[in-house]
């Protein structure tokens, strides 16, 4: 069902009517977008599918996991209605977000993420922690984010009662599952989550989206397959405040080392990052628990060196500034796109290109020019 049929303004303006405001509005005057959460309520509280803000903010604030788990949909949501409204939500949470532990982890299929997640997660709940486990997986390789998939990825965090977990988005641009899960992290921190766990598939462009909301970033390697094997651009290594071999464990030992002494190795070419902070190589075993300690320790030294010499603070403002930039892009982007004399001209103009009727640059100009001299319908 269709949550609500107006955009934003329209809710204000309904939640505002018959109110004494001391605020005149003159007429003609465009009127800059607000978010008037609680006129916002009063509109929306009347659908019934659908809480009052002040409900999602109250549940999300005591740690209610499964009003989380809605105000996350509504982040998901493909309806504009949902995702303004989720706007409201998440404006109410900000103030109580960013006190958390932001890790990133990748590493191709089968390297053991879920596996390392699950061992690695348990240790923290049962240190006091608070996690919640969030996916950026736009290719969406995995059946839709089926929760029950997820589930039995980490069957032992999915009944933890200080664990989160979210699964995937349904496929969807990068920018757009990354704009959901950075609004997901929001709320999922105003909920009292102390760690967060995002996690991708190490095949793609993933990882420089989950590297620019994360504030240390682990990659997870297997021994002894070639760096092309595993897909690991020479990038992403740089990108890892660490990085651990899995499955260090049974006969698969001797490899283990062979491939450290060789990572180490390559890790010492690379330049020292903004951080100051210097990689580490390591191994582990989400399946014997060997070595998963060593990473907290290690991320919590990181936390300590980085808030010490300001790079945390300085990383998530950089962030922030990057994803206020990203938004603009997205939305202006949507905005081109969606526009009707675009879409009615884009496959003339795009046939007159492949024609070689016109350059790509005219081509650009023409849908450009529609774009600024035609009037939003
Ligand atoms: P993902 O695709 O990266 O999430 O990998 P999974 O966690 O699903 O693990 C893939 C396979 O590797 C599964 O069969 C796991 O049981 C196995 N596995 C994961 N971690 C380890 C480990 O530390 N040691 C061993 N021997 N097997 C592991």
């Amino acid at each position: 069902m269709l949550l609500v049929g107006h955009n934003l303004e329209t809710m204000k303006l309904k939640g505002n009517e018959g109110i004494n405001s001391a605020l005149h509005i003159n007429e003609g005057i465009t009127q800059p977008p607000s978010i008037n959460a609680q006129a916002a309520d009063t509109y929306i509280s009347i659908k019934r599918d659908i809480l009052p803000v002040e409900e999602y903010f109250s549940g999300i604030r005591s740690g209610n996991r499964t009003i989380l788990s809605k105000a996350i949909t509504l982040i998901e949501s493909s309806l504009p209605a949902h995702k303004d409204f989720a706007q409201l939500i998440i404006a109410k949470c900000l103030p109580y977000s960013g006190n958390s532990i932001r890790i990133g982890i990748t590493g191709v299929p089968g390297v053991g993420k879920s596996s390392f997640i699950e061992t690695f997660g348990k240790l923290l709940t049962t240190n006091g922690h608070k996690i919640a486990v969030l996916a950026i997986d736009p290719s969406s390789t995995r059946s839709k984010g089926s929760i029950l998939g997820d589930k039995t990825r980490m069957a032992e965090l999915a009944i933890d009662d200080n664990a989160f977990i979210r699964p995937s988005p349904s496929a969807g641009s990068l920018g757009g599952v990354a704009r959901k899960t950075r609004e997901s992290i929001i709320l999922c921190e105003s909920a009292g989550f102390d760690v967060i766990i995002v996690e991708t598939v190490g095949v793609g462009q993933s990882e420089t989206a989950v590297h620019s909301m994360v504030d240390f970033f682990l990659l997870l390697m297997l021994a002894g397959a070639g760096d092309e094997l595993q897909g690991i651009k020479r990038g992403i290594m740089e990108m890892a405040d660490a990085v651990f071999i899995n499955k260090a464990d049974g006969d698969n030992m001797h490899r283990v080392s062979i491939s450290l002494a060789e990572l180490r190795n390559a890790l010492h070419f690379f330049h020292p990052s903004e951080s100051g902070w210097a990689p580490v190589a390591d191994i582990c075993s989400a399946l014997t628990r060997m070595g998963i300690p060593k990473v907290w320790q290690i991320v919590s030294d990181y936390v300590t060196y980085t808030k010490a010499n300001g790079y945390f603070e300085k990383r998530r403002l950089d962030q922030a500034k990057q994803i206020m930039h990203l938004t603009i892009d997205l939305a202006l982007h949507d905005h081109f796109y969606q526009r009707l004399e675009i879409k009615k001209q884009l496959r003339k103009v795009q046939d007159a290109l492949l024609n070689g009727k016109i350059s790509a640059y005219m081509a650009a100009q023409q849908l450009l020019d529609t774009y600024f001299n035609t009037k939003e319908k």
